[in-house]
């Protein structure tokens, strides 16, 4: 037997429900705040990501599925959407059309790491990126738009954290200070962070390695660090965010994997989750859109990742059927009228499921009860003959026999009302 590559998850039809209500929910809430979709390749040149995500990041030195391609093209598979969204929003001119730009999308990501609960190497991210916006109300307002889409899906007990990670004024001579430091605990750093101290020191702080957690406790943080307008930026978030009663605290060691954030960073944690926490991250890049090619604009933007989203969902008890109508036919002929009979109940836009094979009408029964339908219809040769069918409503178990010519309109007619309810038993 062929089995599926590590780290690539199918997606059974018993879980693609809560899929669908995740991606139902976010379409829902991204429509309201003036979003469009957007959707990019999965196959992108590699150096898309080493200038956006940044050479030096986990991200691109050891989680790439890089490749080359036929014609020695070094290719690979997206890791993330923000750098193809801007990729895509330079290479068709988007800012022509409107200053302001509202992207979202979904779609799957690549990461080489290692597998396990709330892991893989395929993953599903939700994300939207507004371009062309500095407006720090603007960070508040999206990051109320998330904790809106957590709230529809029932999901509770999640925490926003923010920072801010400075800009091209103050984060260099706060690099400098964080390298001096870093230099005088060097000893107990890993073997990476050793490596990339001079290249990229705020990764220390973001590293997992328990001696490299405790060598960054007394670390200096960007937020102390920040010159006037960051500062002015940081405390406009923070008082967007009271506005909108959107609670957060302030976690000033996130530095988030990805090289292109500035100013306001944040993560969405979920105690649940386990070790695998971070449901969502996302923030601020105002130097992107330039530094990869495009005219000098702001963006800010986020990422949900939809196996830890799917997680928190609480389990959908309601087992609603896809099924208004289930259609029995007991012998050959009953089975051609009742092909004709599910053509025209979809043309009604009920959903109808005819039950194939010669078996008892107990075992028919027995796979709409599976199904959870709402309605049978069963024709035998009597019935045939009569012009007529049986009508079940299994919800109440009454059943009646109707006239098989207006079945479908009459079954959409009950349908409408929303009530469902047989009038008139006969058994
Ligand atoms: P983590 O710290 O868990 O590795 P990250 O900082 O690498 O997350 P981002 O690049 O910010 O994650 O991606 C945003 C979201 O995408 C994460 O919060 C998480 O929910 C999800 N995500 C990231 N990597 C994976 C993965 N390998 N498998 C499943 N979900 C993932
Ligand atoms: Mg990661």
């Amino acid at each position: 037997m062929i089995r599926s590559v590590k780290g690539f998850n199918d997606i059974l039809p018993c879980e693609s429900r809560r899929w669908r209500r995740v991606e139902d929910a976010a379409r829902d809430i991204f429509d309201r705040f003036g979003f469009s979709e957007i959707r990019t390749p999965v196959v992108e040149k590699m150096e898309l990501f080493k200038r956006s995500v940044g050479a030096v990041t986990d991200i691109v030195e050891k989680e790439m599925y890089a490749f080359p391609d036929r014609k020695g093209e070094s290719l690979c598979l997206r890791p993330e959407g923000t750098a193809s969204v801007v990729r895509a929003y330079i290479q068709n001119n988007l800012y022509h059309e409107d200053p302001v730009a509202k992207l979202y999308y979904m779609g799957p990501m690549f990461r080489y790491e290692r597998p396990q609960k709330g892991r893989t190497r395929q993953f599903y991210q939700i994300g939207a990126e507004v371009l062309g916006v500095d407006d720090p109300l603007l960070d508040a307002e999206i990051l109320y738009m998330l904790s809106l889409l957590f709230g529809r899906m029932g999901i509770g007990g999640i925490e926003l954290s923010i920072n801010s990670l400075g800009c091209v004024l103050c984060r260099p001579s706060y690099r400098e200070s964080l390298i001096s430091y870093f230099k005088k605990h060097h000893s107990r750093l890993c073997v990476d962070c050793k490596r990339r101290l001079e290249l990229n020191p705020l990764r220390v702080l973001d590293c997992k390695n328990k001696d490299c957690i405790e060598a960054s406790a007394c670390a200096p943080y960007m937020k102390n660090n920040l010159c006037e307008n960051c500062s002015e930026h940081f405390s406009e978030v923070k008082a967007g965010l009271e506005l909108l009663n959107v609670s957060y605290t302030i976690n000033p060691k996130m530095v988030r994997g990805l090289d292109y954030y500035t100013k306001t960073a944040f993560e969405i944690t979920c105690s649940r989750l386990g070790s695998q926490n971070a449901v969502a991250a996302g923030g601020r890049y105002d130097r992107l859109v330039k530094e990869l090619g495009g005219p000098d604009t702001p963006g800010f933007g986020f990422a949900v990742g939809l196996e830890r989203t799917v997680l928190l969902l609480e389990e959908d008890l309601s087992a609603a059927s896809k099924i208004d109508v289930y259609v029995i036919p007991l012998g050959s002929e009953a089975s051609r009228w009742s092909l004709k009979m599910v053509k025209e109940l979809r043309e009604k836009n009920l959903s109808a499921e005819l039950s194939y094979g010669r078996r008892s009408l107990k075992s028919h029964m027995r796979r709409a009860d599976k199904l959870n339908v709402r309605y049978v219809i069963i024709i035998g040769e009597d019935e045939l003959r009569k012009g007529t069918c049986v009508l079940k409503d299994m919800k109440n178990s009454v059943q009646q026999e109707i006239n098989s010519g207006s079945a479908a309109s009459f079954i959409s007619e009950t349908v409408d009302k929303g009530n469902g309810i047989l009038k008139g038993e006969v058994s």
